[in-house]
């Protein structure tokens, strides 16, 4: 493995940091293993990747994390845990990591920053939406195709737009968009939802959402900005355009674990393999949240994540000093 700490004889260096804890990623896991962390004194230090908060900051409202019974703006939540964990002596650092050597303690770690040697890594790099890779996509993105109706519903208001996706996201974005869209038009590839029955309750009684049944979307069309997607029946074979405003896209998520091909042992899908003791396959290196979760993938399961992963990592210290 390639680890090139620049102008580093022997590995060490002047400008390299050594903390007990580093913890890559600040969404609900990596903040709860701050938290946690901090509060063994640990000083953990959080490097919190392209966005804080990871994923829920853009999440519009979240109306299923247990305390909040009126929900919760998804920015909101996350100021607060990162409020939480450095009242009680966390670091977060706006900084993402560019290559890892987990081959021997302390690992490596360098950033767009720095450099890093951590006696215990926690893995909190969470996940990324899929792309439906079809023509139109890239070249539109940012012209109509989101992947996120929380950051982008406010371009589309009166407008009509398409949705792709049979999941919690793609309903539960849905009727986020149905405040600023005329109409909203889910196109989904079989004849059945896989979100859960609330949100399907609720799409179905929302007069603004429609529903085009066992239909993938095959091109993207427009110069300066979306004008239309083609569609495609999967049972008939029949193509139409269909005109819209604009498409977003919700047809899952891919684990951003690729820093860490070769070092942590990872499924078939590159979710990093883990048990609920979130230990990976290197010792003092822990997963929490998405990265290492392809099964639940919410708030409360992820900081739960995030909270055992800091409470082993505690463990793993005692031990190991
Ligand atoms: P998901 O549950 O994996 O659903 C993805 C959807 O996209 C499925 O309906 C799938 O169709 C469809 N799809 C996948 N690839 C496609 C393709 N190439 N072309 C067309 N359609 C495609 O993903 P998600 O909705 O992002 O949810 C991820 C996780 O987060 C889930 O565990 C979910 O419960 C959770 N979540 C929860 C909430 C909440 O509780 N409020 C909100 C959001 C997300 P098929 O159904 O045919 O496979």
């Amino acid at each position: 493995m390639e680890f090139n700490l620049v102008g580093l004889p022997g590995g060490t260096a002047a400008a390299s940091q050594h903390v007990k804890v580093l913890i890559l990623g600040s969404g609900p896991a990596g903040l709860a293993a701050a938290l946690y962390t901090a509060r063994a004194n640990l000083e953990p230090l959080v490097l919190t990747g392209m966005a804080l908060g990871g994923q829920v900051s853009l999440t519009y409202v979240v109306e299923n994390y247990p305390g909040f019974p009126e929900g919760v703006g998804g920015q909101q939540l996350v100021e607060s845990f990162q409020k939480q964990a450095e009242r009680f002596g966390a670091r977060v650092e706006y900084d993402t990591a560019s290559e890892v050597d987990l081959s021997s303690r302390p690992f490596r770690v360098k950033t767009y920053n720095g450099e890093y040697q951590a006696e215990t890594l926690i893995v909190a790099t969470g996940a990324t939406p899929v792309h439906l890779d079809i023509p139109g996509e890239q070249e539109l993105t940012g012209r109509g195709v989101s992947y996120c109706a929380t950051c982008d519903g406010w371009f589309f208001k009166g407008k009509d737009v398409v949705v792709v996706g049979g999941g919690d996201s793609a309903l539960e974005e849905s009727i986020f968009l149905t405040h600023h869209a005329r109409s909203v038009t889910i196109i989904h590839r079989r004849d059945s939802l896989r979100a859960g029955a609330i949100l399907q309750k609720r799409a179905f009684d929302e007069p603004k959402i429609h529903f085009i049944w066992d239909t993938v979307a095959t091109d993207i069309l427009g110069e300066e900005a979306v004008r239309a997607v083609r569609l495609k029946n999967v049972k008939t074979g029949q193509v139409h355009e269909h005109p819209t405003d604009g498409i977003f896209i919700f047809i899952g998520h891919q684990p951003n674990t690729q820093l860490f091909a070769g070092q942590l042992e990872m499924d078939a899908h590159t979710y990093i393999k883990t048990d609920v003791t979130m230990h990976t396959s290197v010792p003092g290196v822990f997963v929490a949240g998405e990265a290492g979760d392809p099964h639940y993938r919410q708030v409360i399961t992820s900081a739960g994540m995030g909270a055992a992963a800091g409470m082993q990592a505690i463990r793993f210290l005692e031990e190991h000093s």
